[in-house]
């Protein structure tokens, strides 16, 4: 069931969102050649404490049986890794581009976001990579609003994605959010425009586009939590927590 959220709620969702934010912005600030993806973690980790934030991604369970939960509070993705990137004793080099995924609940309410950053000096195709993933989000957001089907927000995504030459991840997909994180319904970047329910005021979704430089095909490693491309190209992510308004979309985790 898809919940419909009172302005109450948005204005709680609204303050998680700038939560997620600011920290994001803190992490990118920190994003340079040498350092170690534990130690953004670690950063995450000190800005939810200040701010009595629950990091929602630590401990968060795995969907496969057995699985065992992720261990930390942000996901870090390096090149061709996709999402849910461990973070680790790895250190950042030059030319890298890394996606950090990050999530919290503040006051009972979620937020959601994901950005992706060059790391110093990178590849011409890196940075057109990290730039049309961006406009692929913002291109859905566009179409968040009440009276269009969810499928207009992810063929919007889906066409601009394709059309610079880019795939689109298909295995996840972003999600309604509220109390929780992961609500329903889903939300696929890909698709057709007849597709999903019709988009009603007080809606609350996560837009969050994969673009990937080669195929779209991923997999996910031995550690049951990075996905990567599998022809090893690289990938980029990005995400914002948003509420379908008369006024249409508001991003919540807008910086
Ligand atoms: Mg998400």
């Amino acid at each position: 069931m898809i919940m419909i959220k009172t302005p109450e709620e948005i204005a709680k969702m609204r303050v998680a969102g700038q939560a997620v934010a600011e920290i994001l912005e803190l992490l990118r600030t920190a994003i340079s050649p040498g350092i170690s993806t534990l130690a953004l973690n670690a950063i995450a980790e000190e800005e939810c404490k200040k701010r009595s934030a629950i990091p929602v991604f630590k401990n968060y369970p795995h969907s496969r049986e057995g699985g065992k939960p992720f261990p930390a509070a942000i996901c870090t993705s390096i090149n061709e890794e996709v999402v849910h990137g461990i973070p680790g004793e790895r250190s950042l080099q030059e030319g890298d581009i890394i996606s950090i995924d990050f999530g919290l609940i503040l006051n009972g309410y979620a937020g959601d976001a994901a950005i992706t950053v060059p790391v110093g000096e990178v590849s011409k195709e890196a940075l057109r990579l990290i730039k049309y993933t961006e406009k692929a989000l913002f291109k859905g957001i566009h179409e968040a609003r009440i009276g269009n089907k969810l499928g207009q927000v992810s063929h919007a995504i889906q066409k601009y994605a394709e059309e610079h030459g880019f795939s689109v991840v298909r295995e996840f997909v972003g999600h309604g959010i509220g109390r929780k994180m992961h609500e329903a319904p889903l939300v696929p970047n890909y698709g057709r425009v007849n597709q999903g329910p019709y988009l009603k005021e007080g809606m609350t979704i996560a837009i969050e586009p994969m673009l990937n430089l080669g195929a779209r095909n991923v997999f996910t490693k031995a550690d049951d939590w990075t996905v990567v491309t599998k022809d090893g190209k690289l990938s980029a992510h990005f995400e914002h927590s948003i509420a379908i308004t008369a006024r249409g979309p508001e991003i919540f985790t807008l910086s």
